[in-house]
């Protein structure tokens, strides 16, 4: 175990001033967790979230009608109650759960759903994602290595787009990602005019670092080979000199996309509502931003309001606000809990470094081959000061620490606060990813009362990579340890951070229980499987508990809302790797079905 005074020498030894940064990234568009990919994006194409938080139309909330939920496998996830076939709901709350023996007589007669024997779970709470990111992407075509194998595919799913596009209008995907999908490295405009030369067309790369575009995109921004790079950032270019489409870091993608008047006429709270609406379809029904401001500051609360007012959510939603706006948050007085059920500001959100993917995650040792240990995106003494501020204002605090070094940062922050007499324990405090983690983090958080929530997708999408490229088998090794935090009784999660891999809890379950690597007969650090039931504990009452909302969601228990799922599998009962393949069939929330698979 590390002393307060250890940590010190080691964190300076290993961070020269000249890699710390004194706000966040360099990068104002860097990755949507990190820094502003957006906001940028928002100011060249004139957006103003406030204003588009007007233009949502209200629709009715109903709250569906009493009705007894019969001859269903119901999953409680409550400890005391884990077994039941028949659910009561009335007014969207569930009024009673049990046998269907057991119904109190005066509701035997309600409306019956006879669900013919199929599995009912809680709804899934996704506890870290980026709502106003996401809402900006969701009209942008999703190609993938979720959707497709190879670049030949992506881009044949771009020609059926720009089919389906009227002529001249942009034509736009996201999620390319060379290092998963089998062919070239980038695209070139000359690949991506075999997709259209009627319409623009602009593809972002998984990472948001990079963008790639046609040659309508090219003539509309005006770029020719005497165009000269921007600042900070590259434009790639053929032989010749003439921009050949990849457009290399925001600056050169901004001269782009600022011509992209599909992110202008795009409303962007319906696109919000639309989230939503593909949240339900994996069976989500409470979800969690975590870094709201880091866009438009104090504006998307206006959004938030308005998806709030307008009645017409079919998700609950939590969020975390960024301490890249704390200033705009302490001159207009914001402090934790405020909201409904609907709505609810749940946490204060501290970025501390980067990612490991990206060789930004700040580290105890270099990254393999180079002697780089990544970046702190908050210096040590602002860090300890911020956690100890919001903490003591009643905040919980949820700090993004991806490195090993940059964990050590964060426990000793916390450890500091606590000897100044705070709890983080009580405030549910998390460390967001939480991604490479010793024996002495683990003790040390389960001491302090943190609870992680891993981006469980690193595990399978970039595993390979970890153990080939970034940090050797060893290091490799350490990353996700939901094993030995569940060993501990530390109470832990699994998220997507989606834009970076795609929310789907179920997907998220079948990565920590098998730890299977893409592309890879290999398993990473197999001892950290766990049983699918902690996996689903993850994905519900434990995701709803760290959000603040296990009082009414998380599990279906007398009083809670009637927020459920109809599986088409028993999760606790197929073989682990078919837990990504279970459909969801149906979701309620409130008593209300808001999605049926058809
Ligand atoms: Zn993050
Ligand atoms: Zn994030």
């Amino acid at each position: 175990m590390f002393d307060d005074q250890s940590i010190d020498a080691l964190t300076e030894l290993q961070m020269p001033e000249s890699l710390v940064p004194h706000k966040h990234s360099a990068d104002p568009f860097a990755c949507p967790c990190c820094a502003n990919v957006f906001s940028e994006t928002l100011r060249l194409t004139n957006t103003d979230l406030s204003e588009h938080a007007k233009g949502l139309p209200p629709g009715p909330r109903s709250i569906g009608t009493p009705m007894l939920v019969t001859n269903a496998h119901i999953i409680t996830m409550d400890a005391s109650h884990p077994n039941a076939d028949t659910m009561l709901v009335v007014d969207g709350k569930i009024l009673w759960v049990g046998m269907q023996a057991d119904v109190p007589e005066e509701h035997n007669d309600l409306k019956r759903l006879d669900l013919k024997g199929k599995v009912v779970v809680p709804g899934f709470v996704e506890p870290h994602m980026h709502l106003p990111p996401l809402a900006m992407l969701h009209s942008f075509s999703n190609i993938g290595p979720n959707r497709f194998d190879t670049t030949a595919q992506a881009l044949e799913q771009l020609k059926k787009d720009a089919a389906a596009t009227p002529h001249g209008e942009w034509v736009v995907g996201r999620q390319f990602d060379p290092s998963l999908q089998q062919g070239p490295d980038y695209l070139t405009r000359q690949m991506l005019d075999e997709v259209s030369t009627d319409h623009p067309v602009f593809v972002y790369n998984a990472s948001l670092h990079l963008g790639y575009c046609n040659s309508v995109a090219i003539d509309l921004a005006g770029l020719d080979e005497n165009t000269p790079d921007p600042q900070g950032a590259e434009l790639g270019r053929d032989a010749d000199g003439k921009p050949n489409g990849v457009l290399k870091a925001g600056p050169a993608m901004a001269l782009v996309v600022r011509h992209n008047t599909k992110l202008k006429e795009q409303n962007l709270a319906e696109a919000c509502l639309s989230v939503f609406n593909s949240a339900n379809e994996v069976g989500i029904t409470t979800l969690c931003d975590q870094g709201t401001g880091m866009f438009q500051g104090p504006k998307e609360l206006d959004l938030y309001q308005s998806l709030h007012d307008s009645g017409r959510m079919t998700a609950r939603f939590r969020y975390c606000v960024s301490q890249a706006a704390a200033k705009r948050w302490d001159e207009i007085g914001l402090t934790w809990g405020e909201g409904d059920e609907w709505v609810r500001r749940t946490g204060w959100k501290i970025v501390s470094d980067g990612s490991n993917q990206g060789r930004t995650g700040l580290q105890r040792e270099a990254f393999v081959g180079s002697d780089a240990k990544g970046m702190a995106y908050i210096e040590k003494d602002e860090l300890d000061e911020a956690v100890e501020k919001r903490l003591r204002e009643g905040w919980a605090v949820c700090v993004h620490a991806n490195g090993d070094a940059a964990i050590d940062r964060v426990l000793d922050a916390f450890s500091k606060a606590k000897a100044k007499g705070l709890d983080p324990a009580a405030q549910r405090c998390r460390i967001e990813h939480c991604s490479i983690l010793h024996d002495d983090q683990i003790e040390k958080m389960a001491e302090l009362g943190l609870s992680p929530s891993f981006l469980i997708g690193h595990v399978h999408y970039w595993g390979k990579a970890f153990v080939e490229d970034i940090f050797g088998p060893e290091k490799a090794a350490k990353l996700d340890r939901t094993g030995a935090c569940e060993d501990l009784g530390i109470r832990w999660t699994i998220h997507s951070d989606d834009p970076v891999t795609e929310m789907n809890p179920l997907r998220c379950m079948e990565n920590a229980v098998t730890r299977t690597m893409w592309r890879s007969d290999q398993l990473l650090s197999p001892e950290e499987r766990v049983p699918a039931a902690a996996a689903l504990r993850a994905v519900t009452i434990d995701a709803a508990w760290q959000c603040h909302s296990d009082h009414e969601v998380g599990s279906l228990k007398a009083g809670k809302f009637a927020d459920f799922l109809v599986l088409d599998k028993d999760p606790l009962a197929v073989a682990p790797e078919q837990l990504g393949s279970i459909q969801v069939l149906e979701t309620w929330i409130s008593g209300e079905q808001v999605f049926a698979r058809t």
